[in-house]
């Protein structure tokens, strides 16, 4: 499976769960609705954000290798490793090769 699909399937997954969860504890609990309701969303924010995190550099959408150092064509990068086109931002590649 793609790196990219892993990353939407957990983001689903910990949307689906923390929904869970936090409907479960306004369920059974007296807690004020609001707050079970700003912390789930606060976590699910939290969780995707770092789900995403590896999205910020430079690397293949489909095995995960590093991007660094690769040329960018006009529809992204192309992996040495899989030859996956990867859309990557001439941003992010430029931060990467001076890191
Ligand atoms: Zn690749």
């Amino acid at each position: 499976m793609r790196l990219l699909a892993k990353a939407r399937l957990k983001a689903f997954g910990v949307l689906i769960g923390v929904g869970v969860a936090a409907f479960s504890v306004i369920s059974i609990a007296t807690l004020p609705t609001a707050a079970v309701v700003g912390v789930a969303i606060t976590a699910v924010a939290v969780v995707v954000s770092k789900i995403g995190a590896p999205f910020d550099k430079a690397v293949c959408h489909s095995c995960g290798d590093s991007l660094a150092g690769e040329r960018a064509g006009a529809y992204g990068v192309i992996c040495p490793g899989c030859g996956a086109l990867s859309e990557v931002s001439p941003m992010v590649l430029e931060r990467t090769r001076q890191a």
